[in-house]
């Protein structure tokens, strides 16, 4: 029975408060995320490690790395100054899945002492499948796969280097697992029915015309919604990111390519590129007013 357009009853509860899935949400209810996840196993060529992972956040903004413990106390602070709290998302500032044992405990602990908070994890996705029981045993109920191209071709453009199984690998070799992995750890997800976005980032002249393929491909894997989002060049990406001086696409360039994948997976249009360490209702970032510091001191 479709309680919300054509989103069946279970599907809508797991949205509706969600802010990152569902545009009424998006203004009405809040997400946090904790930086707890540092280390990450892939290189794109667009992050620079100083700062938060590209792939759910505005890069260039720096995050506070706290503990477990440390997050689990901010989420609580954050809970109570801004009740519409409903999600807690952790999205860096490396890979969550790079740092499982921080990521899972942090879960552990907040699933306990807040369980109304939703649980949300972002992932580049290369160690995705590995992951998998352990995020269905969880309460993480929504799942972010950052995934750039199908094509291991455009892939080795895009990531110099993953390391995976003890060892780094480069170029195409590199990019082909990167995907099988990915697309694996999709379809793994969706089969045990966790709601999946796929984020992807469109980079003009190297992905942008080859998202509409990515589009279908994450589609036929059980992919909820598609959120592309712009490359936000900055001055010293052209050194720092190894892609030249690249610039973001256009406004026009981004909405002509989300109209190309209508009909497609539902086309995320009202995300914003929030921070790691974001705060409170999109758009409306509070999250300088729960530094580390002051969180702590906070009965
Ligand atoms: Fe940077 Fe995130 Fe890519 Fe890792 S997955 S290299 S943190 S943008
Ligand atoms: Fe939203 Fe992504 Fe954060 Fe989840 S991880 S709350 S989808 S921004």
């Amino acid at each position: 029975r479709a309680a919300h357009g054509e989103l069946p009853a279970e599907i809508w509860e797991k949205v509706k408060k969600h802010p990152c899935y569902s545009e009424g949400a998006h203004h009405h209810y809040a997400r946090m995320h904790v930086a707890v996840a540092p280390a990450c196993n892939i290189q794109c060529n667009y992050c620079n490690r100083k700062y938060d992972c590209a792939n759910e956040s505005r890069p260039g903004v720096v995050s506070e790395k706290l503990t477990p413990e440390q997050a689990v106390k901010k989420v609580l602070a954050v809970a109570t100054i801004i009740p519409q709290t409903t999600v807690l998302g952790i999205a860096g500032p490396g890979d969550p899945l790079a740092n499982p044992e921080k990521t899972f405990k942090t879960f552990d602990l907040v699933a306990k002492a807040a369980p109304d908070i939703k649980l949300c994890l972002s992932t580049n996705g290369l160690a995705l499948p590995d992951y998998v029981d352990t995020i269905a045993k969880s309460k993480i109920e929504h799942v972010t796969i950052t995934i750039n191209t199908i094509d291991p071709e455009i892939g080795a453009k895009i990531y110099p280097w993953i390391f995976f199984s003890h060892r780094r690998y480069v170029g195409i070799d590199a990019a082909r697992i990167l995907t099988d992995r990915q697309l694996q750890g999709l379809e793994m997800l969706s089969e045990r029915g966790i709601l999946c976005k796929v984020n992807s980032v469109m980079i003009p002249h190297i992905n942008d015309h080859h998202l509409v393929e990515v589009n279908k491909a994450v589609k036929s894997r059980g992919a909820f919604l598609h959120n592309i989002m712009p490359l936000i060049s900055a001055p010293e990406y052209g050194t720092v990111f190894g892609l030249n001086g690249q610039r973001g696409p256009t406004a026009q360039a981004l909405k002509a390519l989300q109209d190309a994948c209508e009909g497609g997976v539902n086309m995320m249009r009202h995300c914003r590129q929030c921070r790691a360490d974001a705060v409170g209702l999109v758009g409306a970032d509070r999250g300088s007013e729960f530094n580390i510091d002051r969180v702590m001191k906070m009965d």
